[in-house]
């Protein structure tokens, strides 16, 4: 028992000094909380020593599994893995999203911890002692769950400790979360509505790259038309209220606009769909991002009367799965009015080279390397010049939409790495919230 302590306190020191080289982690911002948490992740190594080999073999998938997303992490954001990571992967559920970061960030220094941990659990360092490394885990997650009301999620430690940090932290949060209905709206319109309102919301488009505002490259030439023909009211750069997706989306459909938001008003405000149903309209929300429900909390499906997950569009090749819903949407629409629709476009999240045909690449060369701006843009410019005038072109010019006005935004914008950044967006700097956001009509529409 002694020599296995002495060995796990060696090996978490050892791991803290290849991290603080390797991820030059910032021990000069620690708190208590981070030294605390020191002695926490040592009980994890020192209970898998002692441990029965079946709880091995799961201590040591739960070590690389916390390697692989902490050092994720660390190479896209220069941060540990937190809650907020957590809640993100799990609730919108894109698989193609989660393969491409992941792809993206694969750091080949995760490899030595990982092979230095599996020596170590072969070790015979002491006859297995079940009820002993079961009550050390126990403490270990006792010690982490009583840090959770006092302390922030992001204060740096070993990657071992915020891996398990974030797990709990992440029961905390769903735990102490408010989950009462939102605010009802009393008022209900008196007529019905006689034209439809179609809300995009895109994925990771950024304004200044669509030469409808000016950029120098043509990606947007049929937006630039219907803007000519007076069908298109362009109202330039929005900023999101958030840099990734889930909570800009959830912002948007309360229509808060204020962050940080400490009691959680964006679940409680009623939502565009309340808002809709008070008026009279048929609610739908068209998704091609995922077959699940994420939108909101889980009393905001009452108010959407019918959902379309992306199961509804499924297409090959899967980059075309925008221009599907166009055409669903549009026929859906063919000779009715009086539809409220929300509309969560695939967009053009990273990697741009998975949104477009390669013979179509305008601009070359095309890669998604971070220390190459110039490709990077290509790839950008290249993925958005295919889907988003396609898209429209397949929406207006089908001849089924009738009297329908469309305000098209984007849940925030993209780095592009134009300062070195590694990561694309969910880091919080300006240059990532600056989305295109305009209005059109279909165009023989009345608006
Ligand atoms: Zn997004």
């Amino acid at each position: 028992m002694l020599i296995s302590s002495i060995i796990a306190a060696i090996f978490i020191f050892g791991l803290t000094i290849y991290e603080r080289w390797r991820w030059r982690v910032d021990y000069q911002q620690a708190t208590w909380q981070t030294w605390l948490t020191f002695p926490l992740a040592l009980c994890y190594v020192w209970a898998s020593l002692i441990a029965p080999w079946w709880l091995k073999i799961i201590m040591a998938l739960i070590f690389t599994l916390a390697i692989l997303t902490d050092y994720g992490y660390r190479a896209a954001f220069q941060r540990p893995f937190t809650p907020q990571d957590i809640i993100t992967i799990f609730t919108p559920l894109d698989l193609e999203i989660g393969h491409d970061a992941m792809s993206m960030y694969f750091d080949r220094w995760l490899l030595p911890p990982i092979i230095a941990y599996f020596i170590l659990l072969t070790l015979p360092l002491a006859p297995p002692q079940p009820l002993y490394a079961n009550l050390i885990l126990l403490a270990m997650l006792i010690g982490h769950a009583m840090l959770y009301p006092v302390s922030s999620p992001t204060f740096p430690t070993v990657s071992m400790a915020s891996f398990c940090r974030a797990l709990i932290f992440t029961l905390g949060e769903l735990m102490t979360e408010d989950n009462s209905p939102r605010q009802p709206l009393t008022f209900r319109a008196e007529t019905a509505p006689r034209h439809n309102i179609i809300f995009i919301v895109d994925e990771s488009v950024r304004a200044d790259h669509l030469s409808l505002n000016g950029y120098h490259r043509p990606t947007t030439p049929y937006l630039e038309s219907l803007a000519q023909r007076g069908l298109l009211y362009n109202w330039g750069m929005a900023m999101a209220c958030a840099p990734c997706s889930l909570l800009s989306n959830n912002l948007l459909l309360c229509g808060l606009h204020q962050l940080p938001d400490p009691d959680f008003q964006h679940k409680k405000w009623p939502t565009l769909f309340q808002y809709a149903k008070a008026m009279g309209y048929q609610t739908h929300w068209f998704n091609a991002t995922s077959n699940q429900f994420w939108l909101g909390t889980r009393h905001d499906k009452q108010h959407v009367d019918h959902w379309w997950p992306r199961s509804a569009f499924q297409t090959e090749p899967r980059y075309d799965i925008d221009f599907t819903l166009a055409r669903q949407l549009a026929t859906h629409l063919s000779e009715s009015t009086g539809h409220f629709i929300w509309v969560n476009k695939r967009g053009l999240h990273f990697d741009y080279n998975s949104h477009y045909p390669a013979p179509q690449a305008t601009w070359t060369p095309t890669q998604f390397d971070p220390k190459n701006q110039a490709t990077i843009a290509n790839s950008y410019d290249n993925a958005l010049r295919y889907n988003l005038d396609t898209f429209f072109q397949t929406l207006l010019e089908s001849n089924l939409l009738q009297n329908s006005t469309i305000i098209y935004t984007s849940d925030h914008s993209q780095t592009l790495s134009e300062h070195g950044e590694t990561w694309t967006h969910c880091y919080g700097q300006p240059n990532e919230l600056g989305c295109a956001t305009f209005h059109a009509y279909r165009p023989t529409a009345t608006p």
